[in-house]
């Protein structure tokens, strides 16, 4: 599974930016950045000397660990974006957002993006009624994402089903969180990307 090393909240701390990595706590005043907002280590005031390149490596470990992929998976993304027609940095974005694991959790089927990939690694979720075990899966506009029948009562599916259940949804995506379903409409914009990413940084660093 592609997930970023560390302790979660540390590398929030790392980024100091709030990376959502532990479900309803990040939404609490238990979030250990709204306490500790600073970069842990000693040696983190000589790390802060930033310079271009500084600034550009950080924003793309940002965007790394905040959807929990490797560095290769990363480049290829990139890759993959620079043979497509378009922004560059937004069609990045767009590849990272329609992943399924990330789906699955801004549908509320999950706590986090991490209990996402779990959930499907373990069999519980379907793409057009077929189980899809890849966290990675890169979903196609129109299809369809559900929670097997047999997992709809699953703890971690039902709790995160209940804390969801106030928030808004994109107009990208359908969902009906009663019946734990929902399709991928259409790809986002940018502007309905809301991420804490300068992805144009991320861009010039790998284009050097
Ligand atoms: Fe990051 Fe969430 Fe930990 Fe806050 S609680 S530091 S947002 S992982």
């Amino acid at each position: 599974m592609a997930v970023a090393k560390g302790p979660a909240c540390k590398q929030c701390r790392r980024e100091r930016e709030k990376l959502f990595l532990k479900g309803q706590r990040c939404f609490s005043d238990k979030c250990v950045l709204e306490k500790k907002p600073y970069v842990p280590g000693q040696r983190a005031k000589r790390r802060l000397m930033e310079t271009e390149y500084y600034a550009q490596l950080r924003e793309k470990q940002k965007a790394k660990r905040y959807y929990g992929v490797w560095e290769r998976q990363f480049r290829n993304y990139y890759k993959k974006a620079v043979k497509r027609k378009g922004v560059t940095g937004e069609i990045l974005l767009q590849l990272l957002e329609t992943r399924l694991d990330n789906i699955v959790y801004i549908m509320s089927f999950a706590a986090s993006r991490v209990q996402a990939r779990q959930l499907i690694s373990h069999g519980h979720i379907q793409v057009n009624g077929r189980k899809v075990d890849k966290p990675s899966y890169q979903l196609k506009e129109g299809q369809e994402i559900s929670v097997a029948e047999s997992s709809k009562e699953i703890i971690p599916i039902m709790e995160a089903k209940e804390s969801g259940g106030s928030l808004t949804m994109p107009g990208w995506l359908e969902v009906d969180l009663d019946n734990l379903k929902g399709k991928l409409v259409r790809y986002p914009e940018r502007d309905e990307i809301k991420v804490p990413i300068n992805e144009q940084i991320i861009v010039e660093l790998y284009s050097k």
